[in-house]
């Protein structure tokens, strides 16, 4: 082996070892800084030696890739369902059925708890990561091997040697606090919160870019080894191996050799459920011994040898108090239910979302009415149904607001939307600072110094009425301010004097047009070059940008057109604002290849796979990551797979050399 290719292995060896140690074992053994140098390190190395790419180097975790089309793949090991049961009686009963089956009175079983999030089926070969496919309907799925890929604590090359071939089955789960914090980020840019964990988790896995998957707190909790090699004699045995291997298989999974033991174990966590960083709707129990679990084998749908036991939903009756009106930056309205405070699933439950107008009156809820409250998969508490019971005499229907609750104006409820709206965007308080707060939230201006609860204040004290206000304040003014030193009050100037700098697609986030998201603020950067440009384009130019529909153009329109809005945008330009793309970007950036879409398939020389997406990019060209009648080209590298050359021939789709590509964009 020569040296590079020792240098190369031993860094992916290592970083490997850092992420098992920090995604699997909650244990970092590195700064974050240290590990992105030894990244970069085999990034560059790997560039300079592509003939050494190995799709499971650590470098492969970014993602970035877009599929368009999910592929289809039957199940080599069908994957079933898990039978339930509900009392300590089910479980009794079941356990006859065992003991009658195998023909013994003895049996042990193992209790895990049933994770909440997507079933995956992860296959492995020789030790390395090969593919990932979803449940579907149990005999087929669909593949998302690069999108899995992005998942940090899932290992690409086992540590051990464990099982040759095998199939790894787990749950793909999203962890409270990561969703708690993708919704906080989704509340600033205006957008509307994901309601539960386990949908989020399961919509990550069909997502078309594997770059926004890797951005996900996504976790893999694994739960079953599937193989025809007899290395282990236990279910327990093989998930202790697979954890040694470098898999994520929970320590909770605990060995019982009666029912009343898996009773404990099931009470003990209905109990402290609530305590653990993801969220479980049961216990599944498992016959330990695996040549047992082959003697009984399945029914139609599930595992004689499993069974799954469902926790009850923590659920109370409360009264409701009040319903309030929420108002969001964009002047979208959500009422919320104010509760006689009852105690549920370990917290105090004051308050309970009512979504809009539909919901409230689908459940004809009313004040003074006594409601039941759940804490299933969602964060926030919400109300099932009324208690009409007990509704009192005097009870009067629900009439929605129809005023805002913050300036008093008239609500609007357009067609299709299932929120009201306060249209007073430019004199309604909270639509004012949510504004100003998103404009200065980490994935717009990022401006250091200054938070939330500081914009309130500036805005109490007469400061600042928009976000160009900002670029007015002097020290002197914000250092009589409440809570404020002059140390903070200068790093406050400093961070929006350096936001100046921020290049203009993420200003163009910030000023916070409603529908132009980050990524949408991407593609209109990219398309128009400059505020100037947006703001003049008319409604056709605006649709025929990919990806730009109605809605989002009628909203840029809506923006362009007024006045208040021309004078910020004038204002931030005079202040050094970046409103157009800088000119080293425009450099680089090219409409040769305008909406062209390439396929890029094996190994490259004289650029990393990563820029000569990056290129593509630049050029106005797009990437899809599989071949069909729509790619115009296939940039063709050393070993490029065979189905691959031989699928663009059938197509008749042209094939380029990367000297070709390159002589195309120069
Ligand atoms: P159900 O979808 O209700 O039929 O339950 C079966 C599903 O439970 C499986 O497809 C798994 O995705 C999931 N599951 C979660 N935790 C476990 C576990 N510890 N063992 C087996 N299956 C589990
Ligand atoms: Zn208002």
């Amino acid at each position: 082996m020569n040296s590079v290719q020792q240098q190369i292995n031993s860094l992916r060896e290592e970083l490997n070892q850092h992420n098992h140690n920090y995604y699997v074992l909650d244990n970092a053994t590195i700064s974050d800084y240290d590990f992105d140098i030894k990244l970069k390190e085999l990034e560059k190395l790997e560039a300079a030696h592509p003939e050494f790419f190995d799709p499971n180097s650590p470098t492969q975790r970014v993602g970035g890739e877009i599929t368009k089309n999910f592929t289809t793949i039957v199940h080599k090991n069908r994957m079933y369902s898990l039978d339930n049961s509900y009392s300590k009686e089910d479980l009794l009963d079941w356990e006859k059925r065992l003991q009658k089956n195998l023909g013994r009175e003895d049996l042990e079983y193992t209790c895990e708890l049933k994770y909440d999030g997507a079933s995956i089926n992860l296959t492995y070969e020789n030790g390395q990561f090969v593919k990932a496919v979803t449940r579907g309907d149990g005999f087929q799925g669909d593949e998302v091997t690069t999108n899995i890929r992005t998942i940090k604590s899932i290992p690409l090359v086992l540590k051990t040697d464990f099982v040759r071939d095998f199939e790894m089955r787990g749950e793909i789960i999203l962890p409270l606090d990561g969703f708690r914090k993708m919704n906080e980020e989704r509340v600033v840019n205006g957008e509307e919160e994901y309601r539960n964990p386990r949908n989020t988790a399961s919509g990550s896995l069909k997502l078309q870019d594997s770059g926004e998957v890797a951005k996900r707190p996504l976790d893999c909790l694994l739960y079953q080894v599937v193989t025809n090699e007899r290395k282990y004699k236990t279910h327990f045995e093989s998930l202790d191996a697979a954890r040694k291997a470098g898999f994520k298989v929970p320590n909770t999974i605990t060995l019982a050799n009666s029912i009343d033991k898996v009773f404990d174990f099931v009470n003990h966590w209905d109990q402290k459920r609530h305590d653990l960083p993801y969220e479980t709707d049961g216990v599944v129990i498992k016959v330990n011994n695996l040549q047992q679990q082959e003697e009984l084998g399945y029914t139609s749908k599930s595992p004689r040898w499993a069974i799954a036991y469902k926790f009850k939903a923590a659920q109370v009756s409360t009264i409701l108090n009040e319903i309030t009106y929420q108002v969001g930056r964009t002047g979208a309205i959500t009422p919320v239910a104010n509760l006689e405070p009852v105690q549920l699933a370990g917290t105090t439950v004051k308050r309970a979302s009512l979504h809009n107008a539909d919901q409230i009156e689908k459940l004809d809820i009313r004040i003074n009415d006594t409601v039941f409250v759940e804490k299933g998969g969602e964060i926030i508490p919400k109300i099932i149904a009324v208690d009409f019971a007990k509704r009192p005499d005097y009870s009067q229907q629900t009439i929605y607001a129809t005023h805002c609750p913050e300036c008093d104006t008239a609500l609007i409820r357009t067609e299709g939307d299932a929120k009201h709206y306060c249209p007073n965007t430019y004199g309604c308080a909270p639509q004012i600072t949510g504004r100003i707060q998103h404009f200065i939230s980490r994935k717009a201006m990022d401006i250091d110094g200054l938070g939330g609860e500081t914009v309130d204040l500036l805005r109490k004290e007469g400061l600042i009425e928009n976000y160009a206000d900002l670029y007015d304040l002097r020290v002197e003014q914000v250092i009589p301010l409440e809570r404020m030193a002059e140390k903070s009050a200068q790093n406050m100037i400093e961070g929006i004097e350096k936001s100046k700098e921020i290049p203009f697609e993420k200003v163009l986030f910030a000023l916070g047009i409603r529908f132009v998201g980050e990524t949408v603020a991407k593609k209109l950067a990219k398309h128009f070059k400059s505020i100037d440009n947006l703001m003049t384009a008319d409604f056709e130019t605006l649709i025929s940008v990919d990806e730009i529909g109605d809605r989002i153009a009628e909203s840029i329109l809506e923006f362009s057109n007024d006045l208040g809005n021309i004078q910020l945008v004038n204002r931030l330009k005079s202040y050094g604002v970046q409103l157009q793309v800088s000119e080293e970007d425009l450099a680089s950036q090219t409409d040769k290849l305008q909406s062209k879409v390439f396929v890029v398939s094996g190994v490259f020389h004289q650029m990393s796979r990563n820029e000569l997406k990056k290129a593509i990019e630049d050029n106005g060209g797009k990437i899809s990551s599989s071949i069909s009648k729509k790619t115009d080209f296939i940039v063709a590298g050393d070993n490029m797979g065979p189905s691959k050359k031989t699928k663009a021939e059938d197509l008749g789709v042209a094939i380029i050399s990367e000297q070709e590509f390159i002589e195309m964009i120069n």
